[in-house]
């Protein structure tokens, strides 16, 4: 789903880990949440799987409510039980990432690149470099032209993102083969095919 600000700006919820995105819960439901979790975690019934979902379906379903923030002006947008949404215009100068995670530029975003044999019409550049962290001394988004710059620099900035701890997973894709792909799960086993 997407909707638009009163400032123009677009604003998505089509992925996950959406850095102006969270959810609240309300004071008056802080401990009936917990103590459903404990009810569910306490039940020998359930098993792990079991007792997950039903803690999903209380986090998300339930209780939970979205919130979000636009980038561009640092307006909030809070969602109601039914779904809608209301808006609230910032006084100042406020914090416009207020709702990116708590780890601030610790957190450990993706990495990348993709790249077309034939340039698609709709596209001015036949490849493309992504990186989605919280640190902005990294380059967020690079558009190429040349499959060796490309991938030179992909394995530049990986190296880098890797070695600062800023990502979690990597992935080169070249046409429908994928060039390289890793993650912090395999830290110690890189994958290169
Ligand atoms: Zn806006």
């Amino acid at each position: 789903m997407h909707f638009l600000c009163r400032c123009g700006n677009r604003i998505y919820d089509t992925t996950d880990y959406i850095s102006y995105k969270a959810y609240i819960l309300s004071d008056q439901d802080c401990f009936d949440y917990t103590d459903e979790i404990e009810r569910y975690v306490a039940d020998k019934a359930l098993d792990a799987d079991a007792c997950m979902n039903h803690i999903m379906h209380i986090d998300v379903e339930y209780m939970w409510r979205k919130i979000y923030q636009c980038s561009q002006c640092g307006r909030i947008f809070i969602e109601d039980k039914s779904g809608g949404l209301h808006s609230f215009a910032p006084e100042g100068t406020e914090d416009k990432r207020l709702l990116r995670s708590v780890k601030a530029e610790d957190w450990r975003g993706f990495l990348h690149g993709e790249w077309d044999e034939v340039r698609e019409c709709w596209s001015e550049h036949q490849g493309y470099l992504s990186a989605d962290t919280n640190d902005e001394k990294f380059p967020g988004w690079q558009d190429f032209d040349s499959w060796k710059d490309l991938e030179r620099e992909y394995y530049a900035l990986f190296e880098k993102l890797r070695q600062a701890g800023r990502i979690r997973s990597a992935s080169l894709k070249r046409g429908r083969e994928w060039v390289h792909k890793w993650s912090i799960d395999e830290e110690n086993n890189i994958k290169s095919f």
